[in-house]
């Protein structure tokens, strides 16, 4: 998959692209990040990619010409643009499933107060957010796409099985994990995950997800009621006396 990101800091998503899982699949070809400087479009001496806002206001507005070059660079017309915005929708699972099927995607990151409405009418932008805060430039939103849209990429995380069982894709949270020692700081690991019973360790496991998307997100639970799905006999024991149980 190509990732095309149209930024005026490049240099900040050496945090993503040289280290760890993202690191190795740009470096076995599974993933292709195309960085653009957005400044080495701008027609002006200066190499200044901002302007004052029409109206008045606090603020610079980034320039639409360096833009548009930058876009034009990679023939961008007809592939799918995010806009990383505050104004947009947030950004879910469904979207980053969306996102990670298609072949190449292009990522324009804002700064300053935004960017020139014109780009967003023009290049017929999807404008996508990560929350409902401000931060001060697009790049750290886009990594955060990146990252969530590259894990979901067959071959970049090495295991399909740790997709499925991660929070948010199962349609529960994840259960609680445990690591050596079995004992630190006068606390056990539950005594049922060391006993080698597969079958009681995922009883456990999957009660405790149960309980934690209950108790947490009382929103996913629903959804987790109402879908469909395939349990068997002991599973439906446990979901039943979850369900029951006061929080
Ligand atoms: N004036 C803008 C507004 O009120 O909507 C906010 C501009 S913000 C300081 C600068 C840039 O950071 C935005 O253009 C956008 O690219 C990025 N940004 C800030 N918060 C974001 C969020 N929650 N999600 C996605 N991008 C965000």
């Amino acid at each position: 998959m190509k990732i095309n990101i149209l930024t005026l800091f490049p240099e900040m998503f050496t945090a993503i692209t040289d280290s760890s899982i993202l690191g190795r699949a740009k470096n076995k070809g599974i993933l292709d990040i195309n960085l653009i400087n957005i400044r080495d479009f701008s027609n002006d001496k200066h190499n200044k990619a901002d302007d004052t806002p029409f109206g008045g206001g606090p603020g610079m507005v980034m320039l639409a010409d360096p833009i548009f070059g930058a876009l034009n660079s990679i023939d961008a017309k007809g592939k799918k643009i995010m806009y990383m915005s505050p104004r947009g929708q947030v950004i879910n699972q469904q979207k980053i499933e969306e996102l990670a099927a298609q072949d190449e995607i292009v990522i324009l990151c804002g700064h300053y107060e935004g960017v020139d409405q014109r780009v967003l009418d023009y290049w017929e932008m999807e404008e996508v957010s990560i929350g409902d805060y401000i931060l001060t430039g697009g790049e750290l939103p886009a990594m955060v796409l990146v990252d969530a849209v590259a894990r979901f990429i067959p071959e970049v995380l090495g295991s399909g099985d740790s997709i499925a069982d991660e929070s948010i894709y199962s349609g529960l949270l994840e259960c609680n994990q445990y690591t050596k020692p079995r004992q630190y700081e006068g606390m056990d690991v539950p005594e049922v995950l060391c006993n080698g019973n597969h079958k009681l360790i995922h009883l456990w496991q999957y009660e405790n997800a149960l309980e934690l998307t209950k108790e947490r997100r009382p929103d996913l639970f629903e959804a987790y009621l109402a879908k469909d799905k395939e349990l068997t006999k002991d599973e439906k024991k446990i979901l039943d006396k979850v369900v029951s149980k006061p929080l």
